[in-house]
């Protein structure tokens, strides 16, 4: 075990805490060698914030202090520096200080309820993104300041509430009152006042929690859910263990609460899992789901597909076979509220061909154009179901049908000819898969893509440095994996209709 003598609590390593205890665990004792590279997706994230931030700034605060201090060897003394010198411009009153540094090393106020620690051995700290100047009584005179975070996302989220309430209580130590108001710039601009009286006991709470994690040195147990594994630097690592173990996370619906259960229920293991009837779940999970999971478990214990039981299948309502079909997948940016490529392969049984077509929005402003391409070809082949692969695609036809102003019949004749093959599987398949994406199934179902390893983020990622850069070679990228999409789509398919009953 590691002898801690002093703990740096920062607002970044209390954020990671609250999506994931283990996160937080690894980012202190882990080795850094085990952390994945920074996804090119994960970059242009980081790079978006910093232009939001850029943005707010020169719109509502240009003029603005920043703390100035030289990098030096020790984080810890560079952002000391950084600290004393945001509270020197908090002294002189300026009205505006950006990326300030809120640091509270020995706060008894604090209350850390923590078994390991005294408080004196904490260092709390935050960047606020903005620290903006009131009038009202402080130490330093008749003004004190509240934090504003600037955020990327589109909803004031727990975790932003949460690190707006340890930047008022992180103020309140260095000014000597707390502020009265705390607020979160979201992407769109819009502010949102954060609720103290609600969020200051609930962080507080979070904070002694995680000091206590952290103390007792004890690695939290790993637990995959793609949501919120998918961006951590650590994923390499954590499912690697996670593998190794045959964890449970890794079977499709078994979520951190049903965990709780299985565990409970001495359900611990695929084997104990897939061995189980009704009498082990009892009435702790319910007996669709608990059937469910248990079937899962057997699919991956045995590595076959299962027929659902109660299965909805119905091959003749859901899965037509035509002699034209269409398999039509979308590539968007959903922070710019951008589709933009509209990709569907034409299947011609008679002929047994194929033929791909693109719509491909050149600039954000095509979309309109590309969406009436897209209609000009759907209604040439009016008889054809349309098939895809999540909701996504239905979404989309009804947004663009809006936002473009398309007839309300045309598009609802449209919308009747789409079959989402997702909503198909989850009903009528089990599959010895850890997550039920098109990649995941029909990789499985043996469809090889042309770009390995490559993602609808990493399709973002191509569009966006398509228009920065003009080269055509990210937009033949984009195209090839939007094309394998939709074939992959018509594999499964096709797999689905020999398998179905
Ligand atoms: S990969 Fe998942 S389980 Fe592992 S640290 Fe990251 S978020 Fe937590």
């Amino acid at each position: 075990m590691v002898k801690i003598k002093l703990m740096l609590l920062s607002d970044d390593l209390l954020l990671d805490y609250k999506r994931c205890r283990r996160r937080a665990f690894l980012n202190v004792f882990g080795d850094p060698q085990d952390r994945d590279p920074q996804s090119e997706f994960l970059l242009k994230l980081r790079r978006e914030s910093k232009n939001h931030a850029n943005n707010i700034l020169n719109q509502y605060y240009p003029v603005y202090h920043r703390p100035q201090a030289e990098r030096s060897n020790r984080r810890v003394d560079f952002l000391l520096a950084k600290a004393r010198e945001t509270e020197a411009l908090m002294r002189q009153g300026v009205e505006c200080i950006y990326r300030g540094v809120l640091l509270n090393s020995a706060d008894p106020h604090w209350e850390l309820s923590t078994r390991y620690f005294t408080p004196s051995r904490i260092i709390l700290l935050g960047t606020a993104s903005l620290l903006v100047k009131r009038s009202g009584k402080s130490k330093f005179g008749d003004w004190s300041y509240y934090a504003t975070s600037i955020q990327l996302g589109r909803r004031p989220k727990p975790e932003y509430k949460l690190l707006a309430a340890f930047y008022a209580k992180l103020l309140g130590t260095i000014q000597g009152v707390l502020p009265p108001l705390s607020q979160i710039i979201l992407r769109r601009r819009d502010t949102y006042a954060v609720n103290l009286d609600y969020w200051l006991p609930r962080m507080q709470q979070v904070v002694s929690e995680c000091i206590s994690m952290l103390s007792a040195q004890c690695e939290p147990e790993v637990f995959i859910s793609r949501q919120r594994c998918s961006l951590c630097h650590w994923y390499t690592r954590c499912y690697e263990n996670a593998k190794s173990q045959q964890h449970l996370s890794l079977v499709p619906g078994v979520t951190p609460k049903r965990y709780e259960h299985l565990q409970t229920l001495g359900l611990d293991s695929l084997e104990s899992l897939a061995a189980a009837t009704p009498a082990h779940f009892g009435e702790v999970i319910e007996n669709d789901i608990a059937r469910q999971l248990q079937q899962q478990a057997l699919s991956i214990i045995e590595n076959r597909p299962l027929l659902k039981v109660n299965g909805v299948s119905n091959g003749d309502r859901f899965l037509p076979t035509a002699s034209i079909e269409l398999y039509f997948d979308i590539e968007a940016e959903p922070d710019r509220n951008l589709d933009y490529l509209l990709g569907v392969l034409l299947v011609d049984r008679q002929t047994n061909s194929e033929q791909f077509y693109y719509f491909l929005a050149e600039k954000p402003e095509e979309e309109e154009i590309i969406w009436q391409q897209f209609l000009a070809l759907i209604h040439l082949y009016a008889d054809a179901p349309i098939f895809h692969y999540s909701e996504y695609e239905v979404e989309t036809i009804q947004r663009l049908a809006k936002l473009y102003n398309a007839p309300t019949t045309q598009i609802e004749l449209l919308l009747s000819r789409c079959v989402d093959l997702h909503a198909e599987v989850i009903a009528s398949v089990t599959l010895p898969v850890e997550n039920y994406s098109l990649k995941t199934l029909a990789g499985w179902l043996g469809f090889q893509w042309r770009q390995q390893g490559v993602s609808g983020e990493q399709s973002v990622c191509w569009y966006d440095r398509w228009l920065k850069t003009g080269d055509r070679s990210f937009l033949d990228a984009i195209l090839r994996y939007n094309e394998d999409d939709c074939r992959a789509t018509r594999h499964l398919k096709d797999w689905l209709v020999d398998f179905l009953p």
